[in-house]
């Protein structure tokens, strides 16, 4: 009898460890998300399954009643993933309750899921709102669940000190479950949040604060499949004579400069996201589904921004410098190798006639 027990206790255990693995492997990998249908869809699959499981491994009780962890399925949704799993969750708990068997005792269990699966959610996010610890907040809903399973259960037993001591050892084992189930969740879901640190990091240039050249490519990789978007365009931003800064003030300046021309650059630009440093001293924006007078509109504001901006220096003086500008737009075609040569030759000609110039040209159709 104790021997099953005990194995009934480790299997509940392990299957709930393996369930809220896969919960956090199901989270999509983004900072901010919302599930959709078909994530949705899984996590409704993994718990019910996860609920079948614990209730085959169940503890046989007096008068047909059984008891398990499958409860903790619930709060663990509640809490991390909300009502529109939990409850539809509530409501295949009580279903297969039914289907292992109709008794009294499992009518009662299946109303009970019910309600729990309606309440829960509501008393959830009082408690998130009051209680700043999730651990907290997580154990008084599994303190809910507990005492409505006993009191369900209640009148099973003649002997009241008997009642006592299965529901009180099975409050201090849930609760154990919980933490341990919070722990291991929480656990995941803080190097889900490291590994996107990290992403994010690798796609910014520590100098400027700007994204860099690798998430240039990613994201013009995006922009030619995006049907959304029909044109783009193309802008390479160089400084002019940028070496003689770095010879004549140092390198320390030339950096400081060009942290400078990275905050003019972000001004006036809509999505951060479109501008990139994509070299030393060159940068480029990307510009979509613009007219091409517009998109030069852009470029001499740019320009002439930079030419008449004092660039200040570590000692407290400031100096001034210029940009040239080569500017590659397109029609129909969105070819970033094409685009990208074209505009670094509207740069060169830009340099050619004399620097703080835009030069511009739209890619033919071949
Ligand atoms: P041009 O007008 O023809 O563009 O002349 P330039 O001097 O700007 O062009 P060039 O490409 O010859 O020199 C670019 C310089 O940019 C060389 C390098 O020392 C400097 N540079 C590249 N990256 C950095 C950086 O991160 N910090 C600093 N301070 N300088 C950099
Ligand atoms: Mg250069
Ligand atoms: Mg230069």
């Amino acid at each position: 009898m104790l021997t099953s027990i005990f194995l009934s206790i480790i299997a509940n255990i392990s299957i709930l460890s393996t369930a809220s693995y896969m919960f956090v492997k199901l989270i999509p990998k983004k900072r901010t998300y919302t599930l959709n249908v078909k994530q949705h869809l899984m996590m409704l699959v993994v718990s019910s399954l996860t609920s079948f499981l614990l209730m085959l491994f169940a503890v046989d009780l007096p008068k047909g009643a059984i008891i398990d962890l499958r409860h903790i399925v619930l709060v663990l949704l509640v809490y991390y993933v909300g009502p529109t799993v939990a409850f539809p969750t509530a409501i295949f708990i009580s279903v297969l309750r039914l289907l292992l068997g109709v008794n009294t005792s499992s009518i009662r269990t299946a109303m009970m899921y019910v309600v729990l699966g309606l309440i829960l959610p509501m008393v959830c996010k009082k408690l998130v709102k009051q209680v700043n610890n999730k651990y907290a907040v997580l154990l008084i809903l599994n303190v809910i669940c507990v005492i409505s399973i006993a009191l369900n259960s209640y009148f099973l037993y003649d002997n009241f000190l008997v009642y006592l001591l299965i529901y009180s050892s099975f409050f201090v084992l849930s609760s154990l479950v919980v933490i341990l189930a919070i722990t291991f969740i929480e656990d995941l879901l803080k190097s889900l949040s490291l590994y996107l640190d990290e992403k994010e990091q690798a796609k910014i240039d520590f100098l400027t604060g700007l994204y860099n050249k690798r998430a240039f490519t990613k994201k013009w990789q995006r922009i030619e499949v995006d049907e959304t978007i029909a044109t783009s365009a193309l802008m390479l931003i160089d400084i002019d004579h940028f070496k003689g800064i770095n010879d004549s003030y140092g390198h320390a300046n030339g950096d400081f400069v060009l942290r400078q021309l990275a905050t003019i650059l972000k001004v006036g630009v809509a999505d951060n996201e479109l501008i990139y440093r994509v070299g030393g001293e060159e940068f480029c924006l990307i510009l979509n589904d613009l007219s091409y007078a517009a998109q030069k509109n852009i470029a001499e504001t740019i320009r002439f921004r930079v030419a008449h901006k004092e660039f200040l220096l570590e000692n407290g003086t400031s100096i001034q410098l210029t940009v040239s500008i080569g500017l590659a737009a397109s029609d129909q075609v969105k070819d970033m190798k094409k685009l990208y040569r074209l505009a670094d030759q509207c740069l060169y000609m830009a340099k050619n006639q004399g620097r703080n110039k835009v030069m511009g040209e739209i890619l033919d159709n071949e």
